[in-house]
C-alpha cells in the first residue's frame, strides 16, 4: 500500500466517529476526528447493544472494557400496558450468547462514548479535535478540505461524515434533505436502584406498550442506574428543535395505564421532550472521497435499538473496502455503500413498522397480543435472527 500522507478526515466523534477511527486504526490508517463539542459526551442515558455490535466490538478488541462497563439483563419482555398481559419473553444472558455468540448488553450512554475515546487516545493512528465545528467541506484535486466555524481548515485524502442525523457533510454530498419528523415525543429518566419501585422486575428490559404510546425501563451499567423511557405517537408534528416539556400532554396519553405503568412514569424527567426523527433509506452515500456513516446517512427510530449498532457496523466494513482496495476512496466508498445500504434500510424501515405494533389499538392490539404470545422462544429468536447474526467481518 501507498504511503498515507494525509489523514482521512471524520467529522463527528460519537459512537459512530469513534468506532470509524477505530477501525481504521486496526488497518493501521490514520484518521483525525473533529468533534464540535468542547467535549466528547452522548445525548441520552442508556443504550443497548445486541449481539451484532458485540460482534463487531470483539472484532475491534474491545470487548473486555465493554464488558467492564455493562450490564447484562436477565430477559427482553413485552407487555400490554393497560391488561398487563407479556407477550413476548426472550432470554437473554447466557442463553442469548449460546444462540448468536455474543452477548445482549445495555450501558450509561457517557461510559460508552468515555470507553471509545479512551481507546482513541491509545492509537498513535488517531488524533481528537474538540470546539471544530465543520461547516463547509469540499474535494479539490484528490485532497478534502474541511473548514471550521472558527476558521481553521484541514486536508484530508477522504473524508466520513460521522456528524448524525443533522449533518452538514450530509448537505454537501447529498444536497438539502431534512431527517422525517415522526410525530413522536420520547421522555427520559435516569433513576438510581434505590428510587425504583422494588417490586417491579429490575433485572430485565421491559416494554408496557399501550395505544399510542409506550414505556420502557431496563438496568444500565455497572453503578445500578436504570434507564427509563416514556414515548408517545402525538397529534400534532412537534418542532424537532423543540425541547422544553408538558407533563399534562406526556401523562394525557398514559391515562388507564396499569398501576406499575404510572408508578414508574412518575420518575421521568418531564422538563425535557425530544421529538423522534428518522430519514428514509438512500443508496448513494457518497461522493468521490466523502462517505458517510451512522445516524448522518441512516437514522433510524429506537424500535429495533439498533441505530449504534449499524454505526459500528459500517465503520468496520468502510475501513475494509479503504485497505483492499488500497486507498482507491471513490471505488471503496461505492463498495461500501454497496454492502451496507439494504441492512441499514431494514432496520429503519422495520423500527418504524415496529413502532406501529408497539402503538397498536382496537383490534390490530387484540391481534398482536394473540399471535405473538403464542411464539416460542426459538421462534422470537428467529425473528431477530437476521440482526442479532451480524455481519461477516474481516
Ligand atoms: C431514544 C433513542 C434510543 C436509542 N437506543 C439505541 C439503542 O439502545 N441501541 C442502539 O444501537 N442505538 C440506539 N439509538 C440510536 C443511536 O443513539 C444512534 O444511532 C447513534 O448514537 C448514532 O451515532 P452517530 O455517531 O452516527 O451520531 P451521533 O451520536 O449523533 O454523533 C454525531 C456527532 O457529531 C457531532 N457533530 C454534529 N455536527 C457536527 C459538525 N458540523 N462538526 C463536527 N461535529 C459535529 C455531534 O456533536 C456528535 O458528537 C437510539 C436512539 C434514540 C433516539
Amino acid at each position: 500500500m501507498s504511503k498515507q500522507k494525509l489523514p482521512i478526515i471524520i467529522v463527528g466523534g460519537g459512537i459512530g466517529g469513534m468506532t470509524a477511527a477505530l477501525a481504521l486504526a486496526k488497518k493501521q490508517l490514520f484518521s483525525i476526528v473533529l468533534e464540535q463539542a468542547p467535549q466528547f459526551r452522548e445525548a441520552g442515558v442508556g443504550i443497548q447493544f445486541c449481539p451484532n455490535t458485540f460482534k463487531v466490538l470483539d472484532y475491534l478488541g474491545l470487548s473486555k472494557p465493554f464488558t467492564d462497563i455493562a450490564i447484562f439483563p436477565d430477559n427482553l419482555c413485552y407487555r400490554d400496558g393497560l391488561s398487563g398481559l407479556e407477550f413476548v419473553r426472550l432470554p437473554l444472558g447466557q442463553q442469548i450468547v449460546n444462540r448468536f455468540n455474543h452477548p445482549f448488553g445495555s450501558f450509561r450512554r457517557d461510559d460508552v462514548l468515555h470507553t471509545f475515546v479512551e481507546q482513541c487516545r491509545q492509537s498513535p493512528f488517531i488524533t481528537l479535535i474538540t470546539t471544530a465545528k465543520v461547516i463547509e467541506v469540499q474535494e479539490i484535486d484528490h485532497k478534502v478540505l474541511a473548514k471550521t466555524a472558527s476558521g481553521e481548515t484541514y486536508e484530508g485524502e477522504a473524508l466520513i461524515g460521522c456528524d448524525g442525523i443533522w449533518s452538514v457533510v450530509r448537505k454537501f454530498v447529498i444536497g438539502n434533505d431534512e431527517p422525517r419528523v415522526s410525530g413522536q415525543i420520547i421522555y427520559r429518566g435516569l433513576v438510581p436502584h434505590e428510587k425504583m419501585p422494588q417490586h417491579l422486575d429490575l433485572e430485565n428490559i421491559v416494554h408496557y406498550v399501550r395505544p399510542h404510546a409506550h414505556l420502557v425501563h431496563y438496568p444500565i451499567g455497572n453503578h445500578g442506574d436504570y434507564n427509563i423511557s416514556a414515548i408517545f405517537q402525538s397529534d400534532r408534528m412537534p418542532d424537532p428543535h423543540e425541547y422544553k416539556g408538558n407533563r399534562e400532554e406526556l401523562f394525557s396519553w398514559f391515562e388507564g395505564s396499569r398501576p406499575e405503568v404510572m408508578d414508574i412514569l412518575e420518575r421521568v424527567d418531564t422538563s425535557r421532550m425530544w421529538a423522534l426523527c428518522d430519514r428514509n433509506p438512500i443508496a448513494e452515500w457518497s461522493k468521490g472521497r466523502m462517505a458517510m456513516l451512522g445516524d448522518a446517512i441512516h437514522a433510524t427510530l429506537p424500535y429495533l435499538t439498533s441505530g449504534a449498532g449499524m454505526a459500528v457496523e459500517d465503520a468496520v466494513v468502510l475501513a475494509k473496502y479503504i485497505h483492499a482496495m488500497d486507498r482507491d476512496y471513490p471505488s471503496a466508498f461505492k463498495a461500501y455503500q454497496k454492502e451496507r445500504y439494504l441492512r441499514t434500510a431494514y432496520v429503519q424501515l422495520l423500527s418504524r413498522a415496529y413502532g406501529d405494533v408497539h402503538h397498536s389499538s382496537g383490534v390490530a392490539r387484540e391481534l398482536r397480543n394473540e399471535m405473538i404470545s403464542k411464539r416460542s422462544v426459538e421462534e422470537n429468536y428467529q425473528w431477530v435472527s437476521y440482526l442479532y447474526s451480524g455481519i461477516e467481518i474481516n
